[in-house]
């Protein structure tokens, strides 16, 4: 029996849940999840080592419309890392089956000539039976090779998926050592688990104004001890104001969260140092965009 390996891409719209099956495909948190549209903004590689065979998954930014410079790199990201991979899994939401973005995301798929199959998310939301006409709808729309209905929040229908995908699998070498489950870096790691809990925390054009960026990053042994400094940047001095709350209260609540999640994660003391800072208007500027790895 030869080796299976292959990339596969999680696209499609924004918010359907293509973090949050990543994470449940690996058992383990790579990808951060929260209920706002476009919390990921950068491709995110997980992988899955298996008896035989490795699948490298490539969570996406959501596709859209893009209507600012940083929306624009987000979907221009996920854009390419669909001419890497040899599947694409495209992902919709069974209460929102036909999304406005869904044609942009097939005409996508027939110009890639990958292999494909159709994910249905959130199942545990509604009736079973909904699930028909959509599964119908969606077969004239796309020759997928299989339609698979799933909850990735309770991991309905994911040892189904797991198995469709192993047979679109080609002979092919292990790309990842057995014990990397994904290609970021432990400073972007933290930088995404506290850009999530600014997400979590703050509401209306914050979340998407914030961008976290992690200067320093040290474990000291001895003390089985993470030291990290990490600067939010946000756009404007209402923003900052906004960021620190009433007594630095917000900033407060955003360390604690963050810090004893990475202290779960690494099991390792975290100290934790956040200031924030204000980059006029960084969503617009190229240049800032790139410092900030946009
Ligand atoms: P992404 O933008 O496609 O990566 O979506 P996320 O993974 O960030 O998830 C968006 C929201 O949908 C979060 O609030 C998730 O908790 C929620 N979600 C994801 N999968 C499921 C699911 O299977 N069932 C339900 N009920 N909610 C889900
Ligand atoms: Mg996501």
């Amino acid at each position: 029996m030869k080796f299976l390996s292959g990339f596969i891409a999680l696209a499609g719209p924004p918010n359907v849940g293509k973090s949050t099956l990543l994470n449940r495909i690996l058992g383990r948190k790579v990808a951060i999840v929260t209920p706002k549209p476009q919390t990921t903004r950068n491709r995110v590689l997980g992988i899955l080592h298996g008896d035989g065979f490795q699948m490298v998954f490539v969570d996406t930014p959501g596709i859209h419309k893009p209507q600012t410079p940083l929306h624009k790199s987000m979907v221009s990201s996920a854009q390419a890392a669909f001419k890497e991979v040899d599947i694409m899994a495209v992902i919709i939401e069974m209460p929102r089956p036909d999304p406005p973005e869904l044609p942009m995301i097939l005409g996508h798929l027939k110009r890639s000539k990958r292999p494909s199959v159709l994910i249905i998310n959130k199942i545990d939301k509604g009736p079973k039976q909904n699930l028909l006409p959509i599964i119908d709808d969606m077969r004239i729309r796309h020759p997928f090779k299989s339609i698979i209905p799933v909850s990735a929040l309770n991991g309905e229908g994911v040892d189904r998926l797991l198995k469709e995908l192993t047979t679109l699998l080609r002979p092919g070498p292990a790309f990842f050592n057995p014990d990397t489950t994904t290609d970021q870096s432990e400073a972007f790691l933290v930088s995404e688990i506290i850009r999530e809990k600014i997400y979590l925390r703050t509401r209306q054009e914050l979340p998407y104004s914030a961008a976290v960026t992690v200067p320093h990053i040290e474990e000291i042994p001895e003390k089985k001890l993470l030291s990290i400094s990490a600067r939010i940047h946000v756009e404007t001095e209402s923003q900052k104001g906004i960021l620190i709350g009433k007594g630095g209260n917000m900033i407060k609540a955003i360390g604690r969260e963050a810090r004893k999640e990475l202290e779960d994660f690494f099991g390792l003391h975290v100290y934790l140092d956040l200031t924030v800072r204000v980059d006029k208007n960084w969503s617009r500027d190229p240049k800032a965009l790139r410092r900030l790895g946009y």
